[in-house]
């Protein structure tokens, strides 16, 4: 038999706590639980879960550092954030630390699963995709290593960011719509009405990295109206 999904749920409040437990166990996940930072930290780093859901306010250590101490430890572990606010700046910082994606409290349980299984999905699917992307002779990005090098410096990527730059890099030849990444990238749904702010937040990102001067992008470039084209050369 196959063996189940594996979710690690780190929150502090009981009654989200048993609820999430019960909306994954019916949805066929294997559901491990912690309710501090600590306890959730040591859980991740000592089992091999398919996704964590992070609650961003814990006692003890909070989720912000918790997704940043195993990121360090585990750079491809997919991780859902909860975070409590919509501001922007929760998220922004939720995802610049590396989660996958976020989910606001208060969230729909139909909402929150149609998340996680995106996650999966991306994170399952094999990639038959390029394993080294060089841009001119500024920058080489390792796929498989989650590496690379611009300017002589050398660089980290998430998955995320590497699974961006192989989709972008396969249809170079034209731009890549903001949904479309969405799609092929996050592995959303079409028609979800989710905000395209999250693709921006990884471009940005992204051209911080590879871009000699990030405000005037000569390989990560915006087509108006159109969306994002990779020029593999110069
Ligand atoms: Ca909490």
């Amino acid at each position: 038999m196959q063996r189940k999904t594996r979710i690690l749920i780190v929150e502090d409040e009981v009654a989200i706590r048993h609820g999430l437990i019960d909306v994954f166990l019916y949805h066929g996940y294997e559901v491990d639980t912690a309710a501090d930072g600590k306890s959730g930290l040591e859980k991740a780093l000592g089992g091999s879960f398919d996704l964590i859901l992070l609650d961003v306010m814990l006692p003890g250590m909070d989720g912000f550092e918790l997704c940043n101490r195993l990121r360090v430890a585990d750079p491809e572990q997919p991780i859902i954030m909860l975070t409590a606010k919509s501001g922007d700046e929760e998220i922004i910082r939720g995802l610049s630390l590396g989660a996958d994606d976020y989910v606001t409290k208060p969230f729909s349980v139909a909402q929150l699963v149609l998340r996680v299984k995106a996650v999966l999905r991306r994170t399952n699917a094999g990639s038959e995709t390029a394993h080294f992307i060089r841009l001119g002779d500024y920058c080489t990005v390792d796929c498989l290593n989650l590496s690379g090098q611009a300017g002589g410096e050398t660089l980290a990527f998430t998955r995320r960011e590497v699974d961006m730059l192989q989709y972008l890099s396969a249809n170079s030849a034209r731009p890549v719509s903001r949904e479309e990444l969405l799609t092929k990238v996050w592995g959303y749904a079409k028609n979800l009405g989710l905000e395209t702010r999250t693709v921006d937040i990884h471009i940005a990102k992204l051209r911080r990295k590879l871009e000699p001067d990030p405000s005037q992008p000569r390989f990560l470039v915006t087509i108006r109206g159109a969306g994002y084209r990779l020029q593999t050369d110069d």
